[in-house]
């Protein structure tokens, strides 16, 4: 039985060698990645519940690597934000989005995900105002989503940063609502733009009264702060009913689009526009 044991610790120290190398690896590749132009934007659809009209699109990142092929962002991104790399990652996406954006035929708005770290470290209100004026996207069709974890580590001045975007024109949604430590609090701290309910709670949305119970509180909640609710990970018809029965605003997910490159999207919207 010992011997199985230590057999056991030795395997699991071999895998956690073997998984601070693969960190240690990514860290490096990124670097280089950027310069060398692994990586790309997806844009995810987000739509009307009430209509089915499309009101923008989530903008995700992409990293081709050269041999490991695709790696998600949930394995890439906390390594980026280890290392500093999501600082030059962070801003090459917002300005690619925004370029690319002010390219398509139609003005649908961009949300682009910001990482607490960009809070932390970089003159976000100066990086915003200047790659709007150098992209010449309108700023009100920029949105930034941010999770709770961006505000909690320095709340008075993630605060003070979020407000000086504002005033630029830019909204700005709250990422995951519900799975944080502080939601109400961030709340009422914050005027937010939109309110995103994190994916679990659709996933639960139809074996778990719970989930169900909350999210209508959470869509009274957004009915009464006078902010609109946008449902993540939406997959089937029948969460999609469910919505639309509960008053919810915006939904995305697989049902309504899976995240596509920037070319398709563009694509997409010249047919629309010439049918
Ligand atoms: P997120 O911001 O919550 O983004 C939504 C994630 O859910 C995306 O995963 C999307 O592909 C996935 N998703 C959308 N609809 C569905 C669905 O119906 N079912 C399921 N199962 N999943 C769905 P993705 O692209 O792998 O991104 C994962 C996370 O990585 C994002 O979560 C976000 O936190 C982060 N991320 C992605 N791009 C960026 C970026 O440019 N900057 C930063 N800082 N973080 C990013
Ligand atoms: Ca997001
Ligand atoms: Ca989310
Ligand atoms: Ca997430």
């Amino acid at each position: 039985a010992k011997t199985g044991l230590n057999q056991t610790i030795c395997f699991y120290e071999a895998r956690m060698d073997e998984a601070a190398r693969t960190r240690r690896a990514l860290a490096k590749d990124l670097w280089a990645g950027i310069e060398r132009k692994q990586f790309s934007l997806f844009y995810q659809v987000q739509k009307s519940v009430a209509t089915g009209e499309t009101i923008g699109y989530e903008v995700l990142l992409r990293w081709l690597h050269p041999e490991r092929g695709m790696v998600p962002p949930s394995e890439f991104i906390p390594i980026a934000e280890e290392c500093g790399a999501i600082v030059p990652l962070g801003e090459w996406v917002l300005r690619t989005a925004c370029t690319e954006a002010a390219r398509w035929l139609h003005p649908y708005k961009i949300a682009v995900n910001l990482s607490p770290v960009q809070i932390g470290h970089v003159d976000l209100v100066a990086l915003v105002s200047q790659v709007l004026a150098e992209t010449g996207l309108a700023p009100s069709l920029l949105e930034l989503e941010i999770t709770e974890t961006t505000i909690i580590a320095d709340k008075t001045r993630a605060l003070h940063i979020l407000r000086q975007i504002k005033a630029l024109g830019v909204t700005i949604a709250i990422d995951d609502f519900g799975t944080g430590y502080s939601s109400l609090d961030t709340l009422r701290s914050f005027p937010f733009d939109k309110i995103k309910l994190d994916r679990t709670f659709m996933t639960e949305v139809e074996t778990s009264p719970q989930a169900k119970a909350i999210i209508r509180a959470i869509l009274a909640l957004g009915r009464s702060l006078n902010v609109p609710v946008l449902a993540e990970g939406v997959e089937t018809e029948d969460q999609l009913a469910l919505l639309h029965l509960e008053g919810c605003d915006e939904a995305q997910g697989y049902l309504l689009g899976r995240p596509k490159p920037q070319a398709d999207i563009h694509e997409l919207i010249r047919r629309a526009k010439t049918m």
